[in-house]
């Protein structure tokens, strides 16, 4: 027997560290998983219960030097480009899916405040995100829903800046983040679009949000915020008094798409791993066999694993497009269609894969914990913006070569 098991295990088959990882990424990889284990498994499940959120495992995740990951180096960034942020984004959410989500929207914020703010506006910022500040975007209106980039909002100028009034129904980190960049218009504005972006701290007046109580994601602190009569003055504008679709195509909408595609992919990765464990530890006592000693569930689990395969090589295929894009100066717009189709399938895939994680596991799976926790928190991906039914409608008007967007 011990023999045959020795044999068994010679013949096991290596699975190539590139196909789970981009090369020259494997320590990044390693680090973010002993963080996610020693840091943020355990408070996810606090921070499910308890709906509260994950403010100490983001800061461990900034501690660790990735509060600003795609931010240069010379600037006080990791400077790990699109690839970095994605191998980091896919290993938290293995562990903990409610940080990873804040913490990408977080890394949306910075990378827009960043491209589109001035250098007096990174200085006065980014110092206070490396030391754990958190940003967020404030985009969607419950007037337009999923249309995230037709706001009915309005700031008209007073002053030396701007009166804001804005009702969003979804701001991740919401009450929890120090500042905010919120998505409104400026009619004053000669642009041809009129969005324009306002930086607005969490401790100004007519500044509210909401509590937020979901089926998952529970750490996130997803609510809805108004802001009434919030004077921004011009020095928080982030970019120009409208005119700003430009970084809603080049900068927000790659960055989310690639950052919460990874999380799905992390979310879809950790419950099967659990669900894995739990299949490999569980023996019948009548039949003497594991649970992994069925070919049906070894089957399920190599369906779910290839489904999740297939996700992060389309995931790392467009980091790497999108960081050779950056590198050479072109615009990120151009990996827009690629992301439309990576966020659809990573989040269609998890609703899949995290479902057949739980039927491995049986009535164990059903019960309150880890799995059924990956569960919920992958059910968000298809309904977070743009949903997959408006991806589904790009893609295919695309395909049919006609505008995209009416
Ligand atoms: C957990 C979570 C976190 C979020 N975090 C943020 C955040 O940090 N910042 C932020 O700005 N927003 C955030 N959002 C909002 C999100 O990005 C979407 O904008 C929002 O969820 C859309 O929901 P809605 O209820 O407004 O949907 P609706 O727009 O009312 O959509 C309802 C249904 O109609 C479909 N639909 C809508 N328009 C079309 C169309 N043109 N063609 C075909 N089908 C269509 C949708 O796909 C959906 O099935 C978050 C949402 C969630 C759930």
């Amino acid at each position: 027997m011990a023999v045959e098991n020795q044999m068994y295990q010679e013949g096991v088959m290596e699975i190539p560290s590139w196909w789970k990882c981009p090369t020259g990424y494997e320590s990044l990889q390693m680090a973010a998983h002993e963080l996610g284990r020693n840091e943020l498994l355990e408070r996810a499940e606090i921070s499910d219960r308890n709906s509260c959120y994950p403010s100490e495992s983001l800061k461990a995740i900034a501690n660790a030097g990735w509060g600003a990951v795609t931010i240069p180096i010379e600037d006080g960034g990791l400077g790990k480009g699109i690839t970095g942020f994605a191998v980091l984004a896919e290993s938290f959410a293995q562990y903990c899916a409610s940080s990873t989500m804040c913490w990408v929207m977080h890394n949306a914020a910075v990378q827009t405040l960043y491209s589109a703010g001035t250098k007096e506006q990174r200085k006065r910022f980014i110092p206070g995100v490396l030391n754990g500040e958190i940003g967020a975007l404030a985009f969607s209106e419950p007037a337009t829903g999923g249309h995230f980039w037709n706001v009915v909002s309005s700031a008209p100028r007073m002053g030396q800046g701007y009166v804001l009034n804005a009702d969003k129904s979804f701001v991740t980190s919401a009450g929890e983040a120090d500042w905010y960049i919120v998505c409104t218009s400026s009619q004053d504005s000669k642009n041809e679009d009129k969005l324009m972006f306002l930086l607005v701290d969490k401790n100004q007046d007519g500044v509210n949000y909401f509590p937020y109580s979901a089926m998952g994601l529970r750490g996130n602190s997803s609510g809805p915020m108004t802001f009434r009569d919030v004077y921004v003055p011009s020095e928080n504008r982030i970019g120009t008094e409208g005119g700003m679709l430009y970084y809603n195509d080049n900068v927000i909408d790659p960055l989310f798409l690639l950052g919460t595609s990874a999380c799905w992919i992390g979310i879809a990765q950790g419950a099967l791993n659990a669900a894995l464990k739990g299949a490999k530890t569980k023996v019948h006592a009548d039949t003497g066999s594991a649970v992994t000693g069925y070919q049906v569930i070894r089957h399920e689990l190599a369906k779910a694993q290839i489904q999740i395969d297939c996700a992060r090589s389309m995931l790392f295929r467009v980091t790497e497009e999108m960081d050779r894009v950056l590198a050479s100066g072109e615009e990120l717009s151009t990996c827009l269609y690629p992301l439309w189709e990576l966020k659809t399938l990573a989040a269609d895939m998890v609703i899949g894969v995290t479902n057949q994680a739980m039927q491995i596991s049986g009535g164990r799976g059903y019960l309150t914990g880890q799995i059924e926790k990956f569960v919920r928190d992958g059910r968000a991906g298809a309904l977070m913006g743009p949903t997959n039914e408006i991806l589904r409608e790009w893609i295919g008007r695309t395909l049919i070569e006609v505008p995209w967007l009416e």
